[in-house]
């Protein structure tokens, strides 16, 4: 079953607001929208056909999910290995669940770069405190300590920068399943490159980009990113080779840390990604629209960059200031996610700003006080 038309069901395992923007996406498209939740209202939700309230590891949750959708597609990767291997025998999951338990875990992540020629920073696996002892002696200080699973937005992770801090660090996450040690890298940049695949092979990239973090978060995204050709040939090349190596179908974000010369693969996501954002007012294709032509078996659009582009996330300290003083800042594409309660760095919605002269936008955006807690 290589092509699903439209009119079809499709039927989405998330309902956050990455699920949002692909229903709303295959909606355009002519598409019925189901998901599947465990909060009700969910931003994915108000704008589906239907929604399945349950948890994802609740097996007739799934059931009714499946029995209700022509294809099924996920917008993140922490479906248990066993829903997803239930789903992909019994349901038409053309990504199938491989990638999804890859990239579950930074150490199989990790390991499956090695396999493929793609480097990584420093790492070593930490099972005991012992263990964590041994790795900093190996790697040395500054280092990040990661759950290797279910962790994101930085959490789940603590910056090592002093011995007498190992003891603390392994009080807090100890308990939280196998452990990795990474060398912290002082990078340059931090880049992505989404790459999508379709049911038939085809492959397409999404031009680099330019990605700023706070605290673990992403803060904004600048397009074209302020990197040489040659680094800019590597980061598309490294992920090329990623979807390729791994025959993936749909769509796979590949975040990068740039140093020098080196391009290293931090970390990939099985699907569209908030650094992908800007694709949306920025490309002749989105990066959900892009993701839906994959997995539904269409040809799969442009990924031209129509203009410059600079992508800001709104946490949930950021909307009412932004509502407040869009007006002194520059036009913006505003993108809601619908969710109630802004909580302290929640990921609310984000604003893309396109300019021919990013650099002034750079410059008046910093100026705001919008984003400057
Ligand atoms: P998450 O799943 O939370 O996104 P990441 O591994 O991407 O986890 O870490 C979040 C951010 O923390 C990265 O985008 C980067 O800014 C910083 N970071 C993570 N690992 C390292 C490292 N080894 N060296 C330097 N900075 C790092
Ligand atoms: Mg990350």
């Amino acid at each position: 079953m290589m092509w699903i038309a439209p009119g079809k069901t499709i039927g989405i395992l998330g309902g956050g607001q990455l699920g949002r923007m692909m229903a709303l996406s295959a909606r355009e498209m002519g598409y019925r929208i189901a998901v599947l939740d465990p909060g009700e209202d969910s931003p994915c939700g108000m704008v589906s056909d239907k929604q399945v309230t349950a948890s994802y590891d609740d097996r007739s949750g799934a059931e009714i999910l499946a029995s209700e959708c022509d294809v099924l597609t996920y917008e993140f990767e922490n479906v248990t290995a066993e829903t997803a291997t239930f789903l992909e025998e019994t349901m038409y999951l053309p990504q199938g669940s491989r990638l999804l338990q890859v990239s579950q875990d930074r150490l199989k992540e990790k390991e499956m770069a090695a396999d493929f020629g793609i480097p990584v920073v420093p790492y070593k696996a930490v099972y005991t405190f012992s263990g964590l002892q041994e790795a900093v002696q190996e790697l040395g200080l500054p280092a990040v300590l990661k759950t290797t699973r279910g962790g994101y937005d930085g959490k789940g992770q603590l910056i090592l920068r002093d011995s007498g801090e190992l003891y603390s660090a392994w009080e807090e996450l100890g308990s939280k399943g196998p452990l990795v040690l990474e060398k912290m890298l002082a990078f340059d940049k931090e880049v992505s490159v989404i790459v999508t695949r379709s049911v038939h092979g085809e492959m397409t990239t999404f031009p680099t980009a330019e990605n700023e973090h706070r605290h673990g978060i992403l803060h904004r995204t600048i397009v074209p990113a302020r990197i040489s050709s040659e680094i800019e040939e590597k980061a598309q090349s490294l992920a090329e080779r990623l979807a390729e190596s791994l025959e993936m179908v749909g769509t796979l974000a590949v975040e990068m840390f740039v140093d020098g010369s080196d391009v290293y693969m931090n970390e990939i996501a099985p699907r569209p990604h908030n650094s992908g954002h800007f694709t949306i007012n920025a490309c002749d294709t989105s990066q959900f629209e892009q993701h839906i032509r994959a997995v539904c078996g269409w040809p799969l659009g442009s990924t031209k960059l129509l203009s410059p582009v600079v992508m800001v996330n709104l946490l949930g300290q950021h909307v009412e200031p932004y509502l407040r003083s869009h007006s002194m800042l520059p036009p913006a594409h505003i993108h809601l996610y619908g969710k109630k309660e802004a909580k302290h760095n929640r990921k609310m919605g984000h604003v893309t700003f396109l300019s021919e002269d990013p650099e002034a936008l750079l410059e008046e955006i910093d100026a705001s006080p919008v984003w400057n807690e």
